[in-house]
């Protein structure tokens, strides 16, 4: 087996030999504790059949230990600055594809579509720039991307907003339009001491799972999450404050919504942090008619 390229003399090695500079702006803290890589492979339970996506390779230390264990690794990357770097360092593997692109603008059921023909199982792993954690997780579960899971470095304070239960701190829009479509339990926690340059947060390794079921049938997905949203634009306000503020443009009679309220037979006087998916489900479909 080649050496592992996120030993931390190694990175240093590749980083001096390239000249290569960090770009705080593309959130670039790359790994480099192999024992970590192991787990996060381990964790995608990732198999000789299995089709991955990586997003933001950098120099190539989690890209390695994919390509070892998948069929094919197909990796997006921004910073053209890395593809000399990459062309060295992967050069031992023939099933690793370097995609040079914003994953954000990728057209990703057309890449899977192009890349993962005949896949049965793909998964994405990463560990990703911060900065865009959130938009990148939506993008894949909003464009029906087929995935069987997600496994994905991030800071622990957006791991723990994403898993949390109702009637915590955490718990908000980002906790249900996540867990609408995933499963999401935290895998590890991650310390500052296994990047270089060391991120200024604390990070956490997250397995989302595709849910077999969405847990609420709803009528229109993209109203139930702005009603979650609109819910918790105020924490400390009751629903139908918030909902009267946020809907129709803040518009919205509060004779409709107590409406809705009964039809839903839900307390208006709640406040949206109490409320699990499925009641949000409930409370969607009635608003829906009179505010969609
Ligand atoms: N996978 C490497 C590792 O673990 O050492 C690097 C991870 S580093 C946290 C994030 C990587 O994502 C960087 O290489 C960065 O250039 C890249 N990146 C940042 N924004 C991106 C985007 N919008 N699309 C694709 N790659 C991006």
């Amino acid at each position: 087996m080649n050496k592992d390229i996120a030993t931390p003399i190694r990175t240093k090695e590749i980083l001096q030999k390239h000249g290569f500079s960090f770009k705080k702006s593309l959130g670039q803290n790359f790994l480099i504790d192999p024992n970590i890589l192991r787990n996060i492979v381990g964790h995608a339970e990732v198999t000789d059949q299995t089709g991955v996506i990586e997003i933001g390779p950098g120099i190539g230390a989690l890209t390695e230990h994919l390509a070892r264990s998948a069929k094919k690794v197909v990796a997006f990357e921004i910073d053209g600055r890395l593809l000399p770097v990459l062309e060295d360092t992967l050069s031992p593997y023939d099933n690793i594809e370097i995609i040079n692109q914003d994953i954000l603008e990728a057209d990703l059921n057309k890449v899977i579509e192009e890349q993962f023909e005949g896949y049965d199982d793909i998964v994405v792993v990463a560990n990703l720039p911060y900065y865009v954690t959130t938009p990148i997780i939506m993008k894949f579960l909003l464009g029906k991307v087929p995935i069987r899971a997600m496994v994905i470095m991030m800071q622990k304070e957006v791991a723990d907003r994403i898993t949390a239960s109702p009637s915590t701190k955490a718990y908000g829009s980002l906790s249900i339009a996540v867990q609408y479509y995933m499963d999401a339990e935290v895998s590890m926690i991650v310390p500052r001491t296994v990047f270089v340059p060391q991120p200024n947060v604390e990070s956490a390794v997250l397995k989302l799972t595709k849910k077999e079921e969405a847990p609420v049938q709803v009528i229109d997905e993209d109203f139930l999450f702005r009603v979650a949203r609109g819910s918790f634009v105020q924490r400390r306000k009751t629903l139908l404050n918030n909902l009267q503020t946020s809907l129709k443009d803040g518009k919205a009679k509060k004779q409709e919504i107590l409406q809705a309220f009964k039809v839903a037979e839900m307390d208006p006087g709640r406040r949206g942090e109490t409320l699990s998916i499925e009641e949000f489900g409930r409370l969607a479909n009635a608003l829906y008619p009179e505010f969609k």
